[in-house]
């Protein structure tokens, strides 16, 4: 007679994650499918990343229509931008929270740009590998892993990255799927390694989009409405029991 067998097998194929699925599913229920963005090409989605920093959605959009009027931006070149004076620049982004911070940021980063790659483009950097562009892309001041993410993910190159803000790193953390600890990269990490191997950049970045909009509207930083959230049955924070996942949840 066999014995029983103690151990699972080494090879043995593990069953996909869904936690991500779910809940994309219960948000989607929830919010309705988002709606795809507007897509730029790398170097204004950068411009924007930096800008938008602490600054509401409508008002870094308006800051950005504006420096496009004023500074010929509409194709994705921002020489004249560049090349303008620190204060105008500050002037032109007073939109924006910390225009003095920013301004003296956005044009030290744009010359050191034309600086390392002749001109300033970042088209070139679609000739690289994902990992390769992002730790391009920090090397510049003010820019860490959130904005590298989403100038990956967002623009024209249209890489896998979630973009973790602070409204996604708030909510993985209280729903379990990422340590109290974790910063924004960590809490990447752990959730790109259970992101479904089929979810295409835009997926992933409609997932971002429906996290964030649930951070504003529901799971904000100060007063999370756990009674009136989609996410509460299954998030432990709020009360729920912890099971994300497609095969537990329902
Ligand atoms: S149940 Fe509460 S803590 Fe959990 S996701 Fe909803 S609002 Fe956030």
């Amino acid at each position: 007679m066999d014995s029983p067998t103690l151990f699972p097998e080494p090879n043995r194929p593990q069953p996909p994650d869904t936690q991500l699925e779910d809940l994309h599913q219960r948000l989607t229920a929830a919010y309705g499918p988002f709606p795809p963005r507007e897509v730029w090409d790398p170097l204004t989605q950068l411009i924007y990343s930096l800008l938008s920093a602490r600054t509401k959605t409508a008002e870094s959009h308006a800051v950005l229509r504006n420096l496009r009027d004023r500074y010929d931006g509409w194709q994705g070149n921002w020489d004249k931008l560049r090349d303008a004076p620190v204060e105008e620049i500050e002037q032109a982004i007073a939109g924006a929270t910390y225009p003095e911070v920013k301004a003296p940021q956005l044009k030290a980063t744009l010359q050191e740009i034309t600086r390392r790659s002749g001109k300033l483009s970042l088209d070139f950097l679609t000739r690289y590998k994902t990992e390769k562009i992002r730790s391009w892309l920090e090397q510049f001041p003010g820019v860490g892993v959130k904005t590298s993410g989403a100038v990956v993910n967002f623009s024209s190159l249209r890489r896998r990255a979630l973009c973790i803000d602070s409204h996604h790193q708030r909510i993985a953390i209280r729903l379990g799927l990422a340590p109290k600890s974790a910063d924004a990269r960590r809490v990447e990490e752990l959730l790109m390694a259970i992101a479904p191997a089929e979810w295409s950049p835009e997926k992933l970045d409609e997932h971002h989009s429906l996290i964030k909009l649930h951070g504003q509207q529901r799971c904000t930083a100060r007063e999370p409405q756990c009674r009136r959230c989609t996410l509460q049955p299954v998030c432990p924070t709020g009360g729920g029991d912890g099971h994300l996942g497609l095969s537990t949840a329902r």
